[in-house]
């Protein structure tokens, strides 16, 4: 987009303070993701849960000079102000405009799965033919669309975009600002797994985009789906395609077998293409692909050939440990100038103060010395220190790049070179079209090959926490416990991402654990579970707020502050005892207990206690008797103190049960990872663990032989033994050997044979096609993290925390 702010103003009829003249080429409304202030606006989003505008400051001091917000704050000083009514609807407007603009094609995806391979899967196949301008990744808010809308310029001839939705009326919304002339309606899953009650109403909204379409294609394998396209959209160019045969585009033959190619009948017509991955997903999703190419009027033998090129599309964006301590960012799928914001964009979202980029040639790029103009100003406003430049093109414009730049012509000179290996604390983002292979660099740099590790998926874990805060007020707080290495999946990442989030509060069992996260640029309030005496000054030095539990431990505490010479009153929590008899202060002691915090120097931020059957249906009466002695006592105390303090006293199980005394702050824990006690709120929640490994071995064995230690496994039939190289040291009990667990591979559970050694255990695969090398889940979704749990005859808690330390722990962020 390119328009004045007096354009933007008029255009959405708001009011402006300031310049009238300046230039508007891109509106951020993620004051962390701003990745170039010149020509661009903040919006200062406002929602039911959250006011934008408060981030208005850290916009401003980033660069930003003009703010487009619902309120004046005069605050700030040449500062040009577009004062709207509501901002979201600001920006849908603007988006609105901007598309009536132009002319293109349009083409508009929804669904519940495969919207964005689809997506990209068209953009692979067309943008040698059209100029595309496409929905990034899976970005697919209500803000999202817009966002993507304004990327259209006078260059592009097709636009593809996604439209998810995520509640009831959405769509109207967004067909009211693009209305897209062929639109795909991918496979629909079930209502569960969204705000809709019923899949009927979630498929009247989900088509409500095609009201002003010329073609609907779609997934014609729900006879509801059909019935309700039919019903309302009989006049328009309809085409459904599947696996059954009533569609107008379906499948000839045996797909399963790889030995030929996928025999597609089209309408009267029979073609074959080659589709290498046999999964119904990719099928059915590459039958769309065909759908629209064929709309396009591209013939078959070009069909053929695009698809033969498709490439798989790598969803993540993978971050791993590099080695001289860098972290190295891999987002080498596709090169444009598009995903180089993107990739910009999210990289501000690590905290490293060293950044370096290795970029390619864009393949793509039709008029280069403009595009690389372009790129060069980009990357310059982000202060990488060090470029690495690979390609003819790119190259020869070596000049334009202002930090340390240096130039190659591939990739195998690069990993060569000395410069490369000099790098060291550094955030290195990779950036490659897939000719250049630059993921040949990420192998090169990365710590170590491990085929053993404990993935943790980010988003998973926000996503976790959201579902959870969904059964809160707004206004109600949240700590996240992080003890125990992140509930063994780790230490300051999990952390780091938690605060990123704006977590209000981290919880730690030991002050050391406290120590870690500060040392590792941990701002969040931190309050220590145990504050041991001898860790009392690290607590006091790296600004740690100690749980106080009984008077000792009170009037120690205070002697030190004392004796540190602490002038403001110390942050400090106090834990009440209700019936967990652990740790608290009892009900009898609490008018002693004002007295001396009433004489000591320090404050009380909150009162707190802990459930102990919280997850326990049965202990229902005994829950609600805790939380009723917590509320008179934490009652008392309140009266008693000059503070205000807050109060909590629900873990994760209590927030889905209890979710009525959630006082002020509630403090989640195993929520996070997936765990949940209620069948309900279960099904709402992804898995955030995965623990995988690979076969190291496949040894086929006859009746009579024997497996392992002390031969206890001995054959009954000829069967074939995967082994797997983990064992008791890295946190697998031994008692789940001779049978009693299982392990997936390929969606099938195989059980262990004989006893579990320390570096590695056996199952028994029978005659599953797996190959050596191939990926074991231990759990992730089959077996789950509670089905090993439940082989292991304890709870997920222990499951995770006892993981050693030497599995590899990765973290991925979508
Ligand atoms: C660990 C812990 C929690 C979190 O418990 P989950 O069941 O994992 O949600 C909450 N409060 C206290 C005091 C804890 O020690």
């Amino acid at each position: 987009m390119n328009y004045t702010t007096k354009q933007i103003a008029e255009i959405t009829n708001s009011q402006l303070i300031g310049d009238e003249t300046a230039e508007v080429k891109n509106i951020a409304y993620d004051s962390r993701t701003i990745f170039s202030e010149a020509n661009s606006a903040f919006l200062a989003i406002n929602t039911s849960k959250n006011s934008g505008e408060k981030y208005i400051q850290s916009a401003i001091d980033k660069g930003i000079n003009i703010i487009i917000s619902e309120h004046y704050h005069p605050q700030y000083e040449n500062i040009t102000w577009i004062i709207v009514r509501n901002s979201i609807q600001f920006l849908q407007q603007i988006a609105k405009y901007h598309l009536q603009q132009f002319q293109l094609k349009t083409i508009g995806i929804t669904g519940s799965n495969g919207k964005t391979i689809v997506k990209e899967w068209l953009y692979q196949s067309l943008f040698h033919d059209y100029a595309t301008v496409k929905s990034p990744k899976s970005f697919n808010s209500q803000l999202g669309l817009p966002i993507s809308l304004l990327e259209i310029n006078k260059k592009h001839q097709l636009g593809i975009f996604e439209v998810g939705i995520s509640k009831p009326k959405e769509m109207e919304l967004l067909e009211h600002i693009f209305s897209p002339e062929v639109g795909i309606l991918t496979h629909i899953g079930s209502a569960h797994s969204s705000n809709f009650e019923y899949v009927d109403e979630l498929i009247d909204e989900k088509i409500k985009l095609f009201v002003n379409s010329k073609t609907i294609i779609f997934n014609g394998d729900s006879d509801l789906v059909c019935k309700k396209l039919a019903d309302a959209y009989s006049v328009k160019n309809l085409i459904s395609f599947g696996f059954n045969s009533t569609n107008n585009v379906s499948i000839k033959n045996d797909w399963k077998n790889k030995s030929q190619g996928v025999i597609i009948q089209y309408f009267e017509e029979e073609f074959s293409v080659p589709i290498h991955q046999r999964d119904e997903a990719t099928i059915s999703n590459a039958l769309c692909v065909v759908c629209v190419l064929k709309e396009f009027g591209i013939e078959n033998s070009i069909i053929v050939e695009k698809l033969n090129s498709l490439k798989s599309v790598e969803m993540r964006l993978e971050s791993v440990n590099g080695i001289r301590n860098n972290l190295i960012i891999n987002d080498s799928f596709n090169l444009d100038l598009d995903s180089l914001k993107i990739a910009f964009q999210n990289i501000n979202e690590y905290n490293r103060p060293h950044k370096t980029l290795i970029l390619t040639d864009f393949v793509e790029g039709k008029d280069s010395d403009r595009l690389y103009q372009e790129v060069a100003a980009i990357t310059n406003e982000q202060n990488f220190k060090t470029v690495f430049l690979i390609g003819d093109e790119i190259t020869k414009l070596e000049g334009l790049f202002t930090a340390t730049t240096f130039t190659f012509s591939n990739t195998t000179e690069l990993i060569e070179s000395v410069n490369l290996n000099q790098i060291e604390d550094n955030l290195i983002l990779l950036k490659g079209a897939r000719k250049f292979e630059i993921d040949k660099v990420k192998s090169y740099l990365e710590l170590q090959k491990h085929d053993t590790v404990l993935e943790v998926n980010l988003n998973s874990i926000l996503h976790n926490i959201n579902v959870h805060k969904a059964l809160l007020k707004p206004k109600t707080k949240m700590m996240a416990m992080v003890k125990a290495y992140s509930y063994g999946l780790g230490g300051y990442e999990i952390a780091e991402f938690l605060q990123h989030h704006h977590i209000d509060y981290l919880g730690v069992a030991y002050a050391d654990e406290g120590v870690d996260l500060r040392k590792n640029g941990i701002t969040t309030p931190i309050m220590v579970m145990n504050p041991e005496q001898h860790s009392y000054n690290i607590i006091i030095d790296y600004n740690l707020e100690p749980e106080i539990y009984s008077f000792r431990v009170l009037e120690l505490f205070n002697e030190k502050l004392t004796q540190k010479g602490i002038q403001h009153r110390y942050p400090i929590h106090i834990k009440l005892e209700t019936g967990m008899n652990r740790l608290g202060f009892k009900t009898e002691e609490l008018q002693e207990l004002i007295e001396k915090l009433r004489s000591m120097n320090v404050k009380v931020i909150s009162i707190f206690s802990h459930l102990s059957s919280s997850d326990d249906e049965s202990e229902r009466d005994y829950t609600l008797q805790q939380i009723e002695t917590f509320g008179n006592s934490s009652e008392i105390l309140i009266e008693g103190l000059p503070d205000q303090p807050i109060r909590h006293i629900l873990n994760t199980s209590g927030i889905t049960n209890f979710a009525d005394h959630q006082f002020d702050m509630v403090r989640i824990g195993i929520g996070m990872v997936g765990v949940s006690a209620s069948s309900e709120i279960k099904k709402q929640l992804k898995s955030a663990v995965t623990f995988k490994t690979v076969i190291s071995q496949i040894s086929p064995i006859e009746i009579g032989d024997s497996v392992g230690y002390n031969r206890k496994f001995k054959a009954n039939k000829n069967t074939r033994i995967a082994t797997i190289p983990v064992g008791y040291a890295d946190g697998i009990p031994r008692l789940i050997g001779n049978n009693v667990g299982f392990l997936g591979i390929r969606k099938e559970l195989y059980p262990i044979v004989g006893n579990v050694c320390m570096d590695m255990m056996m199952i028994d695969i029978g005659d599953s096609p797996a190959k050596e090398g191939e990926e074991v889940i231990i759990f992730n979704s089959n077996p789950s993290l509670e089905d090993f749990a439940c082989y292991c005859n304890t709870i997920s808690y222990e499951v995770l925390t006892s993981i050693s330390r030497r599995v590899k722990r990765i973290y991925i962020k979508d």
